[in-house]
């Protein structure tokens, strides 16, 4: 029926009907046959309010074709995940070599990672790279209420990979399985977990059905941050049996993802991408996009053809903090902020010369000051000295609201944890007074050691604060009249108060 006879036909329906109801018609007695009607259509059709349409998406970039156009040049870093990937994907790619030699059809790869970091873009340049159809779902569209409506699903699934495959003329497809831990959790696990143990059954015969003698060749592609959450079945030799670590980008990978990103936006001359990637640390791929699309906002906003560094900066913050809140300060909290964010900038520049590149009091989401520091190279490793050092940058907030307003407050709540997470690694490393500990250590000696690590730490701040009340009340009274102050402008401050911070704790 074309759609706008049935659409039609619906309204004039839904008209009688309202009419009727306000002309007193008794609708009681078919009230419980028409629901029970359309309550089966819906679990049946697995769509509707209480199941919602399950989304399969095939994606592609021409009419004709389900292959992705993203490619392996697209992304940025993950160079050892690539290479492990390519290599599972030679099944595929020179099936007829791989037959040859014997060796089993690969049936399934899983990516593991934090979010963000570019598994579906993996899963897709493979598609690419193979010539593959490609299909998503996502792991939580698979589980419903229902028995038996997960199961079909991933029947349907795989069906809809062969027969769209077919109907293209490709000889493989990959299936994409997003959040596969929803649906591949550890069986007997969840409250309803008869309908979860069976879709996840399903996902296995179905796995275990792919044959390299098939027209088809599919491949099953998960994705999924809690690996230690999959049920061991889905983990055996013959299933996923290539497990690919996709990681937070290290410098140069992020670096190469600011350069892919960065080819359709217009970038000023001063734009230095690898300062970029130096000061942003920890971030991931789609952080790293996000960023550059939030610098060209800025410069949309203030009428910029061009990016400036200053555009990618506040970016930065932006990613890192969300964006400004308009909350409105009291006057004295706005004053404890500054000196707050101004204790954490000394003590800083203290122990890491030249590492504040700005202090700023301008409430960002929950927080309503802080420092940005200038960045360092990757570290995995850390001494005990560096360990010590942040921790009194963490508590230099606080002890400077105590020394400057006789009190500390609430505001040092997110350093304080800071500092015993520190603290805690410390202790777990070998490196407090308690020396090798095991990870039994008693819940009471581990608090004390904790407190004794924080304590000291204080110490030391507070008593090198105290010669520094002059450049504290400088660089505050800066602060407040002009919400920020670049790194730059706070060392020139430091020497104009000729005030060294080079003392040794
Ligand atoms: P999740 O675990 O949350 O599903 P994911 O690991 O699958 O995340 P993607 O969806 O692949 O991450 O990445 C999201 C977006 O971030 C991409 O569309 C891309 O713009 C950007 N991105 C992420 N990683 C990279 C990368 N390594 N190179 C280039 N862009 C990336």
């Amino acid at each position: 029926m074309k759609k706008w006879v049935r659409e039609g036909a619906v309204g004039a329906g839904l008209a009688i009907v309202i009419l009727a109801f306000l002309s007193g018609f008794d609708f009681s007695f078919i009230l419980l046959p028409v629901s029970m009607l359309l309550l089966g259509g819906l679990i049946l059709n697995g769509r509707g309010g209480l199941s919602p349409r399950f989304n399969v998406n095939a994606v592609g970039n021409s009419e004709n074709s389900s292959i992705p156009k993203v490619t392996f040049d697209d992304i940025g870093g993950q160079e050892v995940a690539k290479r492990e990937f390519l290599e599972a994907l030679a099944f595929l790619k020179e099936s007829e070599r791989t037959s040859r030699l014997g060796i089993r059809p690969l049936k399934g790869v899983l990516l593991t990672g934090p979010p963000g970091t570019g598994k579906t873009l993996m899963a897709k340049a493979a598609a690419n790279y193979t010539g593959s159809v490609f299909l998503a779902a996502s792991g939580s569209e698979f589980v419903q209420m229902y028995a038996g409506v997960g199961a079909n699903r991933v029947r349907q699934l795989f069906k809809q990979a062969r027969s769209m495959a077919e109907r293209e003329g490709k000889s493989s497809a990959i299936i994409f399985i997003d959040e596969i831990d929803v649906l591949g959790a550890k069986r007997g696990k969840n409250v309803s977990h008869m309908e979860y143990d069976q879709t996840l059954n399903e996902l296995l015969t179905q796995i275990d059905g792919i044959r390299s003698e098939h027209s088809v060749r599919v491949l099953v592609v998960g994705a999924t941050n809690r690996k230690d959450l999959l049920d061991p079945a889905l983990l055996r030799p013959g299933r996923f049996d290539r497990i690919v670590q996709v990681d937070l980008p290290d410098k140069a990978g992020r670096l190469r993802i600011l350069e892919i990103h960065s080819v359709n936006k217009p970038l000023a001359p001063e734009v230095d991408l690898e300062l970029t990637a130096a000061e942003t640390t920890g971030f991931s791929g789609s952080h790293l996009e996000s960023l550059l699309n939030e610098a060209a906002i800025s410069a949309l906003r203030d009428g910029r053809e061009r990016i400036s560094q200053t555009d990618i900066s506040e970016a930065i913050e932006k990613v890192m903090l969300g964006e400004k809140s308009n909350r409105s300060i009291q006057a004295e909290e706005r004053e404890r902020v500054a000196y707050h964010e101004v204790g954490h900038a000394i003590i800083s520049e203290h122990v890491r010369p030249g590492s504040v590149a700005s202090i700023t009091i301008t409430p960002r989401n929950q927080a309503l000051g802080y420092i940005r520091q200038n960045p360092q190279d990757d570290q995995y490793l850390y001494t005990k000295d560096q360990l010590l050092d942040s921790i009194k940058v963490c508590v230099a907030g606080a002890v400077s609201e105590e020394l400057i307003f006789g009190q500390r407050s609430t505001g040092a709540a997110g350093d304080i944890e800071q500092a015993t997470d520190l603290a805690k690694r410390m202790v777990f490393a070998g490196l407090s007074h308690l020396g090798i500990v095991s990870t039994e250590l008693p819940a009471g000696e581990l608090h004390d050691a904790i407190v004794q690590i924080i304590r000291e730490q204080e110490q030391n701040v507070k008593d090198f604060l105290t010669n520094k009340i002059e450049l504290m009340k400088s660089a505050a009274k800066h602060l407040l009249a002009e919400e920020s102050l670049t790194g730059e402008a706070f060392r020139t401050m430091i020497e104009t108060c000729g005030l060294s911070v080079q003392i040794s704790s």
